[in-house]
């Protein structure tokens, strides 16, 4: 027998923050229902029902209440998309995103609806949300549940189903083919037969969807806890040639499944799996990677990760501190054990981990700014004069010090840097 809606009522009660249950009793004081929807509820019957270390994150409400009936009722209330439904509460340090029933009309630029119109039913409001996982709603005063689309039945089967006709519903936005492969991974199911035949014949569609909404799906399943489902899904739908043509255009260097092994195996950290993403799918990585990082439209902060442990794969050829040293300094302290942890993802000998872990930690210098002497001691004793030959006496104090740490001393630094100098006129 299939789950019963009395154990998916009482797992949602159970974990329902008593936030959001005061929220929807303002709601019902003033004459108002509402429902808890979208991903909390979802979640809740996984983690409550059916034993899945999830942990409801957002909780969204659905209410009858128009927004302007729903902003006084709350002091703090940010506008955050009226025009769409949707305001968010916050209340006691929690915020709640508070959304009138709605339906959607057309959607000719392919990611947001041309009109939404109010409605009175859940049911409706149900209808046009993307999965039936995503479509059951809690009512929050009657304790019931609405699931007109069959989600409870595709939770406990593990499959991610469109609501409707997914053809139909990728035409509508084209960043739904891109959730579903994304809660493929996030939620570790598979994709419904139709749901997923309807992914390639939308692809133009998914080509005009924005990066920034591409990059936030790619973020999601990379942080799961097996992103190659989902890249698995891009990869052979076509979805990812889309995004990023030079990924995987020609054929790996390694066979697939140990890429997708690899990428499953690091540690959840969304950037450095993208690293690894490219640097395995690439044929070029070092060349193809900045056309690629601009079309994923990276963070600078991101973007500069990548790089750099793209980068930092070339190890060093003889195993040596000096040599670990230099090779530590090159990816900069801040990024030292990220490329590290890359470095073990990527099976790199286990001498060579053990010499650089310690060497990070033992306090060598790994930059100019760490040397016991700075620019200006070096101007101030006469070393040298301002210019930029401060910068290039200091690279040289550095470089002795990867050979020589003990040398890292002020008074021997500014013996050698004298030295130095006087070699140089
Ligand atoms: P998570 O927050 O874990 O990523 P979620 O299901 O909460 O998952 P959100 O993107 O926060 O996903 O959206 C909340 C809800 O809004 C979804 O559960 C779904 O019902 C609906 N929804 C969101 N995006 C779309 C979309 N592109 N098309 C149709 N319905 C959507
Ligand atoms: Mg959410």
């Amino acid at each position: 027998m299939g789950l019963e809606e009395v154990e998916a009522r009482a797992a949602i009660a159970r974990l329902i923050p008593v936030e959001v249950e005061e929220v929807a009793e303002v709601l019902a004081r003033a004459g108002f229902r509402a429902w808890a929807v979208g991903g909390g509820v979802r979640d809740a019957i996984l983690a409550g029902c059916l034993g899945r270390d999830v942990v409801p994150g957002d909780w969204d409400l659905a209410t009858d209440a128009l927004p302007l009936q729903v902003k006084p009722l709350f002091r703090r209330v940010i506008p955050t998309g009226i025009a769409h439904g949707t305001v968010t509460v916050l209340h006691k340090g929690s915020s709640f995103e508070v959304t009138t029933l709605r339906g959607e009309e057309g959607h000719s630029d392919g990611r947001r609806p041309d009109s939404v119109f109010f409605v009175s039913e859940i049911e409706k409001d149900l209808a046009r949300r993307d999965f039936t996982v995503n479509a059951i709603a809690y009512d929050l005063k009657d304790k019931t549940i609405a699931d007109p689309f069959g989600g409870i039945q595709d939770l406990e089967q593990g499959i991610i189903r469109a609501v409707g006709d997914p053809a139909a519903r990728y035409q509508e936005d084209g960043l739904r083919p891109l959730r579903a492969a994304r809660f493929s991974a996030q939620l570790e199911m598979s994709l419904e037969e139709g749901t997923r035949a309807a992914i390639r014949p939308s692809l133009e569609r998914f080509s005009r969807v924005s990066v920034e909404r591409v990059q936030a799906e790619w973020f999601k399943a990379l942080r799961s806890r097996c992103p190659s489902r989902c890249f698995r899904i891009l990869l052979e739908d076509g979805l990812l040639q889309v995004t990023c043509p030079a990924l995987f255009a020609a054929p790996p260097r390694e066979p697939i499944e140990a890429i997708w092994a690899r990428l499953d195996g690091a540690a959840p950290n969304p950037v450095r799996r993208l690293a690894h993403l490219l640097y395995d799918g690439l044929s070029l990585p070092e060349k193809e990677l900045p056309d690629t990082l601009d079309r994923l439209r990276l963070s600078n902060h991101d973007r500069n990760e990548v790089v750099g442990l793209v980068a930092a794969m070339s190890l060093p050829e003889e195993l040596s501190a000096e040599a670990v040293r230099k090779w530590l300094s090159a990816r900069g302290r801040a990024l030292a054990p990220s490329a590290l942890a890359f470095a073990q993802e990527r099976g790199a000998p286990e001498s060579f981990l053990t010499l650089a872990t310690e060497e990070l930690k033992s306090g060598v210098p790994l930059a100019v700014v760490e040397l016991a002497i700075s620019g200006k001691d070096l101007i101030d004793a006469q070393v040298v004069e301002k210019g930029p030959r401060v910068r290039a006496l200091l690279f040289s104090l550095l470089s002795h010090t990867f050979a020589h740490p003990e040398d890292n001393d002020p008074n021997r630094l500014l013996a050698l840097a004298r030295e130095l100098a006087r070699a140089e006129r």
